[in-house]
């Protein structure tokens, strides 16, 4: 007899801090430590990487994790699924407190390791390592993880299952089923089935996007979206900005790749551009063309915009940051005339993101598109699509993986009620087989 708690820590009630704790008997294993952004930005004055857990706990900023002490067991490993902030970003404030390696993937510990050496308030200890997709580790001598490839708008995303006495338990919280990327390898699909031929006690999945219908668009829609806003046009001499996530390096890499192909140098601009994507090209995931040029600080970027100005918008496609309204980011700034960048009446600014539904972005986005268009620029939006499965996409991963439990995770209450009228369908029963958690709460499943 096996019992499994599974534990919703944080990212139940919310979009962010996403946290979960898989109890098998005495043994922990801990699932992502998130930051919820939009708590942190709500105050302009916060510099979080000297900020106690604990007045970060208070704002919902980071998982409370305080409930672990009332969870009976031992933490035997920390395992991070993808690199977004909402995955990794609470690990310099908690990871701390329990003596367990944290476990992820190449590209996402690289960045767990940047995000521990800006951290000025907890010095994080804990071991870091590294697995591949299709690799297995064993944990306790009853348990061994396993990382199956999935896809997202980061790149080396994972499923994540753990291998118990009495079958296994799937963690797949942030994926797409796309099977034509730009970069990487679709979802491993066979061995997607063969988990479920093999026996799934419990799949926690997001429930971000269980309310659209239909499938989620492949990123190589994305590809061609832009592809036809940057190649299919008779100005092909005018001024054009790219904004997109710094994270989404399959997005920055199609961007480059056409920014050759329009005969000008792509040129990435921002802290984070130069974080994501410089890390991901000296790890071997992108190549480069030897033109690129990156620049991280304000007084680097001012001077390439200088540079542009001189020798001619049409010699460069500036890939920037800023494309919800974020107050000194690079778009912000040529938007308010705050650097050497001047927009002349029908410069393209392209955005290759959507707009976070949230209040605040929304505002910051509407004022920078207005103050773009004040300039003369012409805006093209939601050159986009979604890092996130849609509605048939879950019942896809939930035919294929056939749980005896479901819990939706990573998402709001509305999120939650669309997953669950899917699953209803697909044959589950609310209170049974179905559950919804909240943050707090422990799901107790007795296995034989
Ligand atoms: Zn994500």
């Amino acid at each position: 007899m096996t019992e499994i708690g599974i534990i919703a820590v944080g990212g139940y009630n919310e979009m962010g801090r996403n946290m979960t704790a898989i109890r098998i008997d005495d043994d922990i294993i801990i699932v992502d430590m998130g930051l919820r952004l939009d708590r942190v930005q709500i105050h302009e004055d916060v510099e979080i990487d000297k900020m106690h857990s604990l007045e970060l706990i208070e704002m919902g900023a980071i998982p409370d994790d305080t409930i672990m002490k009332e969870v009976n067991g031992n933490v035997r490993a920390i395992v991070c699924t993808h690199g977004h902030l909402d995955h990794i970003g609470a690990i310099p404030k908690l990871a701390h407190r329990y003596t367990a390696p944290i476990i992820g993937t190449p590209y996402t510990t690289a960045l767990i390791k940047h995000q521990i050496e800006s951290e000025r308030k907890f010095g994080v200890k804990n071991n870091i390592v590294s697995m591949n997709a299709g690799e297995h580790m064993e944990i306790t001598k009853e348990i061994s993880i396993e990382f199956v490839n999935a896809q997202h708008s980061i790149i080396d995303t994972i499923f994540l299952v753990i291998h118990t006495n009495s079958g296994a338990i799937v963690y797949a919280c942030d994926f797409k089923l796309d099977r034509t990327p730009t970069l990487g390898e679709a979802p491993d699909f066979n061995r997607l089935k063969q988990l479920g031929e093999e026996g799934v006690i419990a799949l926690i999945t997001e429930s971000t996007n269980s309310g659209r219908n239909g499938k989620a668009p492949s990123e190589m829609i994305a590809h061609s979206m832009l592809r036809d806003v940057l190649l299919g046009t008779e100005e092909s001499d005018v001024g054009m900005i790219v904004t997109t996530f710094a994270s989404h390096v399959a997005r920055v890499n199609s961007i480059v790749k056409f920014a050759e192909e329009m005969g000008r140098i792509p040129i990435l601009m921002g802290s984070s551009m130069e974080r994501y994507i410089a890390t991901a090209h000296q790890m071997g995931y992108i190549e480069l063309p030897e033109k690129v040029e990156i620049y991280g600080n304000r007084r680097e970027i001012d001077k390439a915009l200088a540079k542009i100005m001189e020798v001619g918008k049409d010699k460069y496609l500036p890939v920037v940051t800023g494309h919800q309204g974020e107050p000194g980011a690079v778009l912000g700034r040529i938007a308010n005339g705050d650097t050497p960048y001047k927009i002349e009446k029908g410069d393209r600014i392209i955005f290759s993101a959507n707009v976070i539904p949230s209040p605040m972005t929304q505002a910051n986005r509407y004022a920078l598109e207005t103050k773009l268009k004040m300039r003369g620029a012409r805006i093209y939006d939601n050159v986009h699509v979604s890092g996130h499965a849609y509605r048939e996409d879950h019942w896809e991963l939930l035919r294929m993986l056939k749980p005896e439990h479901v819990i939706p995770a990573h998402g709001t209450i509305q999120m939650h009620s669309e997953y669950i009228q899917m699953a209803e369908d697909a044959g589950y029963i609310l209170g049974d087989t179905l559950h919804l958690l909240r943050n707090g709460e422990e799901l107790y499943i007795e296995e034989e």
